[in-house]
């Protein structure tokens, strides 16, 4: 396990610790207010090679190694927790099974499009009966001579409205299953795709999370994503180094509860003295910054042991995500109580960090599906 960054490491953290202070973090609680994306952020994360962070440089990319991806995740989220699961998204669920799946075409002419942010990635698995048990999927996709026919409605797609590629899951076999399940690359300009509501949510504001509503939709059908039938491997393979990114998005979230708590214990006076020389808010502050240490040593667990490339790392991913959304729920809990009436208001960061985040305990697999998956891996 690795303990500490190394020098590459420490400086991609540092470029993206100083890009998230100057270009997100002002812009974070307007976009939360308005509902809306970070466009032009994601423009210029893509210069700095964030969008194409773990796509090897021959396809455009970063190459970058998992630990420095996810530390790209935690320090955008640290300021803006939608424009960080945007950031993870794209690369885990969109670029990664690309990276791994795709064939040398589908590779060129997808991944450098993904890297310079010309496109923005959407991963859509979750149907409205098909959440935690993505096995029960209905979107079907059929073939006819060269082409796809995909049918279906899926629900929840982070980026869905603003994605141009979008891994789309669809059963092509019936009767096998979760075997029987297909993944394609779906371009938003083909003929029947349509983007149905968006979500009106509790955080993440700035993510659009819509909709997608395949009707006689036609694709390519060199657009399957590896073999018919490798879509539910491809989809949890994905969320694996997925639940990374949101571990990552989790740490940075608990990180500026942490952060703005510090800060405001110090200036707040009661009783005479700065609410920070109070036992129960120091306390507070040591338990956060414990539990976030701990998370951030498991994501780069996690992704220590992703790239070490032995095999399976879902345990150790579930982990990292289980105990950093936890951690996060926490912090965030702890941080409006430090503020007290002022942190119920929206004046104040640690209200939207409150909304942001309870989804880090629930999206790419509840804390539950989390339980599971480690106490599978234990069980066997
Ligand atoms: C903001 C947002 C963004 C999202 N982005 C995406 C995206 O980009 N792409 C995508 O495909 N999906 C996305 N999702 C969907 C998300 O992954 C699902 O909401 C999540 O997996 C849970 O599914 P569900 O909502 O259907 O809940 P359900 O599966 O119905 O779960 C309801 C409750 O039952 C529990 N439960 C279910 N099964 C079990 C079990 N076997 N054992 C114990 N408890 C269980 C759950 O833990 C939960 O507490 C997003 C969701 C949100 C809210």
């Amino acid at each position: 396990m690795q303990l500490e960054l190394n020098e590459q490491q420490k400086m991609i953290q540092k470029m993206v610790k100083e890009f998230a202070e100057k270009e997100v973090a002002p812009i974070a609680a307007e976009l939360d207010k308005k509902g809306e994306y970070p466009t032009k952020t994601l423009e210029k994360m893509a210069k700095l090679g964030f969008l194409g962070a773990i796509v090897p440089t021959e396809y455009g990319g970063a190459g970058l190694d998992t630990i420095s991806y996810a530390t790209i995740v935690e320090e955008i989220s640290r300021k803006c927790a939608s424009t960080g699961v945007i950031t993870s998204v794209h690369n885990s669920l969109v670029c990664w099974p690309i990276i791994h799946y795709g064939t040398e075409e589908q590779k060129k002419k997808y991944l450098p499009i993904l890297a310079k942010g010309e496109k923005i990635g959407a991963f859509a698995a979750t149907e409205p009966n098909a959440g935690s048990d993505l096995g029960a999927m209905q979107t079907t996709a059929k073939l006819k001579s060269n082409k796809y026919i995909i049918n279906g409605d899926k629900t929840f797609i982070t980026s869905g409205s603003e994605a141009g590629i979008i891994i789309v899951f669809a059963v092509t076999d019936k009767s096998a299953g979760p075997k029987g399940i297909s993944a394609f690359i779906v371009e938003s300009d083909m003929k029947g795709f349509k983007v149905g509501s968006i979500f009106d949510k509790m955080g993440i504001n700035a993510n659009l999370v819509s909709e997608l509503i395949f009707e006689d939709m036609e694709i390519p059908k060199e657009n399957l994503l590896g073999k018919e039938g490798d879509g539910f491997k491809i989809a949890l393979g994905a969320l694996d180094g997925g639940r990374i990114g949101i571990a990552a998005q989790a740490v940075g979230i608990a990180q500026a509860c942490l952060d703005e708590s510090i800060e405001y214990s110090k200036q707040r006076q009661q009783f005479g003295r700065p609410i920070a020389k109070f036992q129960a808010i120091q306390w507070m502050i040591a338990d956060m910054a414990t539990s976030i240490e701990a998370a951030r040593y498991l994501v780069y667990n996690a992704a220590y042991t992703k790239d070490k490339g032995e095999g399976r790392f879902s345990k150790e991913a579930a982990m990292a995500k289980l105990f950093a959304s936890e951690t996060a729920m926490d912090a965030a809990i702890k941080a409006v109580q430090i503020h007290g009436g002022y942190g119920y208001t929206k004046e104040y960061t640690v209200e939207r960090l409150f909304r942001d985040a309870k989804i880090t305990e629930i999206y790419e697999g509840t804390s539950e599906i989390q339980r599971l998956v480690i106490s599978g891996s234990l069980l066997r």
